[in-house]
């Protein structure tokens, strides 16, 4: 399997095809309506086998947020069945990433979700770092304010929503950072462009809590895991905006971006701009974690 991986096996709606055959039609629902809603997993190379991370639970997220947007995803089993033949199939020797996509395939016109036919798909791509580099992230707080759970709720990862995040992530890019941090329509915290954030302040990590319209991440989940075992507290609560530029340590999460430290928010640096001690903590076990290095994690694991 080659990085380009055009010709990787795809699953689209019953069929196994050449990613690069995998085609829809230009009217599309979802295309020009954004009626979709999406996961990304992540699978790491042991040396024999590649492990997927949360599987299950990945899955569990995209049945939920697909009845919640009025789509009809196919059950978790079956889900779950088609991601492992895909690394099956393709047989990776590296680090992957997947992507299910559930949307609606139908070809009318109007943005209307009742009544229109769902497709799904699956595909995947190799995938190592997300950000370039080990260094820390520069970031900014973006101009953008997140989506609100009463316009389109970021909790549903729905596909037309991350407008809003390449709106931020495209002017943080284009301004030198790194990454974006959203604040809410109500000026607090809320999360990256496609991470959660954490902050370590007096000895507690504190995150936006599951009402300040974050993605409820599943490695969010984790982290919360992670540091229970390391005697850490994690508070949930709504965060302010000049909380980030005092916090001790900054650190974002996601698939994509495991776990990766924020070296500096609105040119204010954070800490000595080093990767703090807690913030190494966490991803060495994450890292031991999620290559199996960790009996107690086995179970975030299904081995292909
Ligand atoms: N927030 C957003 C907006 C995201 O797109 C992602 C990536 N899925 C995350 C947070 C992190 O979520 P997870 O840990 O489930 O990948």
């Amino acid at each position: 399997m080659t990085d380009s991986a055009n010709n990787t096996l795809a699953y689209l709606n019953g069929v196994w095809k050449p990613l690069s055959e995998c085609v829809v039609p230009i009217n599309t629902h979802a295309l020009q309506y954004g009626t979709g809603c999406f996961e990304g997993i992540r699978g790491y190379w042991d040396g024999q086998r590649v492990n997927l991370l949360f599987l299950r639970e990945h899955f569990q997220r995209l049945a939920r947020n697909a009845s919640l947007l009025l789509m009809q995803a196919p059950s978790v089993d079956e889900m779950c069945a088609i991601a492992t033949e895909a690394v099956r199939t393709n047989a990776p020797k590296g680090n992957i990433y997947l992507r299910p996509v559930v949307y609606k395939k139908g070809t009318t016109l109007g943005p209307v979700l009742a009544n229109v036919p769902d497709g799904y798909m699956c595909y995947l791509q190799m995938l190592d770092s997300y950000f370039t580099g080990e260094r820390g992230l520069n970031v900014c707080v973006s101009s953008w304010r997140r989506l609100s759970d009463n316009s389109i709720p970021t909790r549903t990862k729905a596909t037309g929503g991350y407008l809003n995040s390449a709106l931020a992530k495209s002017e943080a890019l284009l301004n030198g950072y790194d990454e974006a941090i959203f604040l809410n329509d109500r000026g607090q915290v809320c999360e990256g462009s496609a991470e959660n954030i954490f902050l370590l302040r007096d000895g507690a990590l504190h995150t936006p809590d599951r009402t300040a319209d974050i993605l409820e991440g599943i490695t969010r989940h984790g982290i919360f895991e992670l540091a229970k075992e390391l005697g850490i507290a994690v508070i949930e609560r709504p965060v302010a905006r000049t909380e980030l530029y005092i916090a001790d340590e900054v650190f974002l999460v996601g698939t994509g971006c495991q776990v990766t430290y924020v070296r500096s928010i609105d040119k204010r640096v954070i800490g000595d701009g080093n990767r703090g001690p807690l913030t190494a903590r966490l991803q060495q076990a994450y890292e031991d974690a999620v290559y199996g290095r960790n009996p107690a994690y086995r179970g975030w694991l299904t081995p292909v």
